[in-house]
């Protein structure tokens, strides 16, 4: 069963030149002990679906529509003290992409941690946080003996555990890891992955995963939304997804990326750049860059539907494929 079900999520921001639509109706489920993917180019909208999620929007970011149910309460009713007191950090919290910079070079990590604990759960003693810490660290596989240390004494890695294990602090049933191995070298991001990965299992939690690297979605999760525009062109269980992608989008995506294990081929760029959302093309966004496009595909939006059992694509062609629907 979902723990977290996001529907038909539309976030805008206010700009100068008028509304950016950002995400505009998005829907995807979360599970318990299982990970939930977010994949596109930069811009698609994947962050601000998390920062909707967490309401931390920037000051001109309005959510104008959907549901955001958890635990069956829409997110989107509760005023800003019941998210900080109930839900951010104690329910659903983020590790945000580059964390490992956000740690203050001043304090010690201990102080960090516990202030955050402290701050969230004021009943919970100094000396009780500090040991939940040296616990969190062990988590993570840090030495817990490090947990005086300062910022600057961990290694990049260390400091993405150290972020990741203070998300943790307050024991969330979500974990929003947003480009989670972003700005780490190779063995080191695959060694936070790794621990991501344990973590969904040992401690049984939803993870919404944000990334546009799809070999992490691969490694990671068992659901992903590919994200166009700011909208979902394809959802569904990931392997079928990586099996047999429908969108021409998702296509490209996954032509675009190396595969190590098949035969040696050529990469395939997407040509052309993703729509300026101020003024979205109209029917289907993403009909400047396809290659199957028609002219319905430049005036009518296509719907959302199930191809097979869980999985959703939008888009005129698959639809005329699978249910015969001229187009
Ligand atoms: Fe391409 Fe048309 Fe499908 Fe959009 S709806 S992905 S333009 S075929």
């Amino acid at each position: 069963m979902a723990l977290l079900r996001v529907e038909g999520l539309k976030t805008y921001f206010k700009t100068m030149s008028g509304y950016v639509k950002a995400v505009d109706g998005v829907s995807f489920e979360v599970e318990g002990g299982k990970a939930t993917g977010l994949a596109g180019e930069s811009g698609c909208g994947k962050t601000t679906v998390a920062l909707s999620i967490l309401r931390i929007l920037p000051f001109n970011g309005e959510i104008r529509d959907g549901k955001i149910m958890f635990k069956g309460r829409d997110l989107l009713k509760l005023d800003e003290d019941e998210v900080r007191e109930e839900i951010r950090w104690k329910e659903i919290s983020i590790v945000f992409q580059g964390a490992m910079n956000a740690l203050n070079p001043v304090y010690t990590v201990a102080d960090q941690m516990v202030e955050a604990i402290m701050v969230h759960e004021p009943d919970v003693t100094r000396k009780e946080a500090l040991e939940r810490c040296a616990k969190l660290m062990e988590l993570v596989g840090i030495d817990p003996s490090r947990i005086n240390n300062y910022p600057h004494e961990f290694s990049g890695g260390m400091r993405q555990r150290a972020m990741i294990a203070m998300a943790l602090a307050c024991n969330p049933s979500i974990l929003i890891a947003d480009e989670p191995s972003t700005a780490l070298d190779v063995i080191v991001a695959a060694q936070v992955l790794k621990l991501l990965k344990e973590l969904k299992m040992k401690l049984n939690l939803g993870m919404i995963l944000i990334t546009h690297d799809l070999s992490i979605i691969a490694e990671l999760c068992e659901k992903t939304a590919i994200m166009y525009a700011g909208k979902i062109v394809e959802y569904g269980d990931v392997v079928a997804i990586f099996k047999e992608p429908l969108h021409p989008y998702t296509q490209g995506l996954i032509s675009a990326f190396p595969n190590i294990t098949g035969k040696r081929q050529k990469l395939v760029s997407i040509p052309g750049a993703p729509p300026d959302l101020l003024a979205p093309p109209p029917g289907c966004r993403f009909h400047p860059r396809c290659n199957y496009a028609k002219g319905k595909c430049k005036i009518e939006e296509p719907a959302f539907i199930e191809i097979s059992k869980g999985h959703y694509v939008a888009c005129h062609k698959v639809e005329s494929e699978f249910y015969g629907k001229k187009w």
